[in-house]
């Protein structure tokens, strides 16, 4: 069975695309994004997968690609177009090359037009293939800067995309509206740019005429997708190093109970219970501080923004509401423990059950 998960990121409108083989857990991600990058190894932690390649579809201009950030992650190999001029991959690609994961796999199609090393990835059963952006639902990618060149592009969409089988579903690497997918034979009857009876000196007026702001993020992003999306300063992001922390899909930090208890320089511990329960049967963890979830947007203010929080309740679902909240009220280190005062006795660590006045 095919795993196949489709990854947004807000900021550029991209999306990311998660490949595996159920049976082996190989995985394949295509146009990962630097900023997300602890998302995707979440996911990939949490399906078990091991992430074999990054594979990009082109030299980026509007986002930095995560290729080299999920390597120093989770020791992926990098896999970029052999035209793309990129240094640092592992794997340079070309028109017909295969691309493992399990036993399935990924053909390049060599598709230039948005950038000369632009290539398209094709499932082993040509049930669905991931465009990058040449081909976008009901549009295609810009042919006005890097090396764009619409001619090149009008004949990779009508001669490699859309001779697929009319059934192959097409993923893009974005979409600005929300949509998600599109198919070989939609996009030949319906594409506005190049479908139907359009020819190519129409779609070369059409693409002269787009009017489009350059892409803000163009003199960071294409210098860096060169170098695969290395940083200048070649340093892993130090976003979590307070503690023995674990990243989740749901988007936050979350610390095991044991690693808490083991910590030498102890966090801020908020316990957003009630006070009842804080008193009660399971108590609570020494030098915690009572603020029941309801009242923590109020009283944010008494916590040290200076130093990392940990979240705590009974079973480690309030925390993790508490978590997002304060993360969004701009904690940068807020972690919530796992299984709350549940797993923390379970695991045998001392509790205070001393009523406290509150
Ligand atoms: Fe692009």
């Amino acid at each position: 069975m095919l795993i196949l998960r489709q990854l947004f990121d807000p900021a550029s409108s991209t999306y990311t695309y998660l490949l595996a083989d159920a049976a082996v857990r190989e995985a394949v991600l295509i146009d990962p994004v630097f900023e997300q990058a602890r998302r995707d190894a979440a996911l990939v932690r949490e399906l078990g997968l091991r992430l074999e390649m990054t594979l990009d579809t082109h030299v980026h201009a509007d986002h930095v690609t995560g290729a080299w950030l999920l390597k120093n992650l989770l020791g992926s190999a990098i896999g970029v177009s052999g035209a793309s001029g990129a240094q640092g991959a592992d794997r340079y690609l070309g028109d017909g090359d295969r691309i493992a994961f399990g036993s399935r796999q990924l053909t390049v199609r060599a598709t230039p037009g948005h950038t000369n090393g632009c290539i398209t990835y094709v499932l082993d059963d040509r049930s669905a293939a991931f465009t990058g952006d040449c081909l976008l639902i009901r549009g295609t990618g810009r042919t006005d800067f890097q090396q764009g060149d619409a001619h090149a592009m009008f004949r990779s969409v009508r001669e490699r995309i859309l001779t697929l089988p009319d059934e192959c579903l097409l993923y893009p690497a974005h979409d600005y509206r929300g949509l998600t997918v599109t198919s070989v034979a939609e996009e030949r009857r319906y594409n506005p740019r190049l479908g139907g009876d359009i020819g190519e000196e129409d779609f070369i007026g059409y693409m002269k005429n787009l009017g489009l702001p350059h892409p803000k993020q163009i003199a960071v992003a294409v210098p860096a997708n060169l170098q695969c999306g290395k940083p200048e300063h070649g340093k892993v992001p130090e976003d979590a190093n307070w503690a023995p922390l674990t990243f989740t899909f749901a988007g936050m930090w979350e610390i095991a109970p044991h690693a808490l208890a083991e910590l030498n320089e102890k966090p801020q511990i908020v316990d957003v219970r009630e006070p009842d329960e804080f008193d009660g049967p399971l108590g609570h963890i020494e030098g915690a501080r009572l603020i029941p979830l309801a009242e923590l947007n109020a009283r944010a203010g008494e916590i040290d923004r200076e130093r990392p929080v940990v979240l705590v309740c009974r079973s480690g679902a309030r925390s993790a509401q508490a978590t997002v909240l304060l993360q969004r009220a701009g904690f940068t280190r807020a972690a919530n423990m796992t299984g709350g005062m549940l797993r923390w006795h379970a695991e045998g660590h001392p509790a205070s059950t001393t009523a406290v006045v509150h």
